[in-house]
């Protein structure tokens, strides 16, 4: 793969010339070793060499930085955690409160880091807004979570309802029947963090070797074609690419994410549609869409893609038509103005799903290893918080990071839940997101019987606890 431009919309934007640093050639010593220079690996690299500069920490990646989810993802810089509230409910109200507290604090944490070391990625703190648009349930849905965040302790600061006239001032979407919104969320244009926060890492004196896969590692070394690092400690942060890795396999699935952008829309286009703040947008479908406007005045529009069988990675992006389809589709339902838009972009990448659709960071001390990931595809802001965990787990400090629910401070990778074997994975897996699109599809019919309705929600309700 040379072609990176044609990655994503992201990586076409760049000025740079996207050049690869030199591949691992030698035998190095190194105390940390990281493999995967996305953001997880990045940050990591970050915060450890930030708190202890005498480090000798390498990054070694198998294509570029940011050739995976980092350089490809929907731009939303969330403040929490997939299915954090699952963990958050199992800890004392005090203890929720400081750890809601941390995942709020994320994007602004983001934001700090690029101010003070001059990363520019397009940051924008303006909020999410979750609608409930195209069929009634969505309205219902999302007020059920707000009652459930309320019980978690979430104030009106944190998520509340705007109704459809209030949310119109912000965004206008077709049959709007108003929106969720929170503040703690930011968009950014995802290749230009990634590769800042590599050339930034570099400047701190961090080696980045590109283009140099890593064939096998084991405690205490990885090697590649060309060369191999003995190291104290080990970083494997690959997230969807752990498909890959015996270790990792068993643990964490690939699961695709599908996005199209349009071309620049016209300011007249953009009064009518809002989005004036830079804030991330969805509708409350188990689809799982999502969007933003960029700062070349384009949509960009996602939702989730498929699995494949014994994970096997999908490396061709080049969306069919049905796939670029499906995402046209749900998008002009949400914006019909969009009907004449040319869609110039479409692409798609892998992330990583844990078992129980929660992410973890997991320190082993007696084989060093470090990893964090299995964020769902919600890892833009968890892997800052990934990588500032584990800087501290690898220093050695008991902090508030790394007394969280999600983290492992002292557990061996296959401690981890297991995915069951094939073929269970791939039919599980697509009976769950076939249960979604049925859902999505009855419910979207404004005149479907009310038993067929409910059945439709039923199974998929279902389908969603077993994913449990
Ligand atoms: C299409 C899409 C949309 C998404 N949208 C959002 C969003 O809007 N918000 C959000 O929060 N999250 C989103 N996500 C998820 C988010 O992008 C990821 O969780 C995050 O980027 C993971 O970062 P990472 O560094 O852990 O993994 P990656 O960015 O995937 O990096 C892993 C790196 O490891 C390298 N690698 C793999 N194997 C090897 C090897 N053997 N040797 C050396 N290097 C190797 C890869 O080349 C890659 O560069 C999305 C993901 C996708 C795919």
């Amino acid at each position: 793969m040379s072609d990176w431009r044609s990655i994503s919309l992201w990586l076409d934007q760049l000025e740079e010339p996207l050049t690869p640093r030199a591949p691992l050639t030698a035998e190095v010593d190194a105390d940390v070793a990281i493999i995967g220079a996305g953001y997880t690996g990045l940050w990591t690299a970050y915060y450890l060499k930030t708190q202890a500069p005498q480090l000798r920490i390498v990054v070694v990646e198998a294509e570029i930085a940011g050739f995976g989810a980092s350089g490809r993802n929907g731009g939303w810089l969330m403040g929490n955690l997939l299915n954090d509230e699952r963990m958050l409910h199992r800890l004392p109200a005090g203890q929720r409160a400081a750890s809601s507290a941390l995942l709020h604090d994320i994007p602004d944490e983001v934001g700090r880091v690029l101010e003070r070391q001059g990363i520019a990625c397009d940051y924008r703190k303006g909020g999410v807004l979750y609608c409930a648009a195209r069929y009634p349930e969505q309205r219902l849905r999302l007020q059920a979570q707000l009652v459930a965040l309320r019980e978690l302790g979430q104030s009106e600061a944190d998520y509340r309802w705007l109704e459809a006239d209030e949310l119109a001032r912000q965004l206008r979407v077709q049959d709007a029947e108003g929106a969720l919104f929170s503040p703690h969320c930011a968009t950014i244009q995802p290749a230009r963090l990634v590769r800042g926060l590599a050339a930034c890492v570099e400047r701190l004196g961090v080696t980045l070797y590109e283009q140099s896969r890593v064939l096998d590692w084991q405690p205490g070394q990885l090697r590649t074609a060309g060369g191999s690092v003995r190291c104290d400690w080990l970083v494997p942060a690959v997230e969807g690419y752990a498909a890959r890795m015996p270790a990792l396999s068993p643990h964490q699935l690939p699961v695709q994410s599908l996005l199209i952008a349009t071309e620049p829309l016209t300011p007249g286009i953009w009064n009518e549609i809002g989005l004036a703040r830079g804030q991330a947008f969805s509708e409350a479908s188990r689809q799982v869409t999502y969007g933003q406007r960029t700062s070349d005045d384009r949509l960009v529009f996602g939702a989730r893609g498929g699995y494949r069988f014994g994970g096997r990675l999908r490396e061709n992006f080049q969306l069919n038509s049905d796939e670029v389809a499906l995402r046209r589709r749900l998008m002009l339902d949400l914006f019909p103005i969009l009907k004449a838009a040319e869609i110039t972009h479409t692409w798609g990448g892998n992330l990583g799903m844990a078992r129980r659709f929660q992410p973890h960071m997991l320190c082993d001390r007696q084989q060093r290893i470090a990893l964090s990931g299995g964020y769902g595809g919600e890892g833009v802001g968890a892997s800052n918080l990934g990588g500032r965990t584990l800087a501290d787990l690898i220093l050695g400090r008991d902090t508030l990071l790394t007394r969280q629910p999600w983290v492992l401070p002292q557990a061996a990778i296959d401690q981890l839940p297991r995915w069951e074997p094939e073929p269970l994975r791939w039919l599980g897996y697509n009976a769950i997101i076939n249960s979604f699109v049925h859902e999505d599809r009855v419910l979207a019919q404004r005149h479907s019987a009310t038993w067929r309705r409910r059945l439709a929600m039923g199974m998929a309700g279902f389908m969603e606890g077993l994913m449990r």
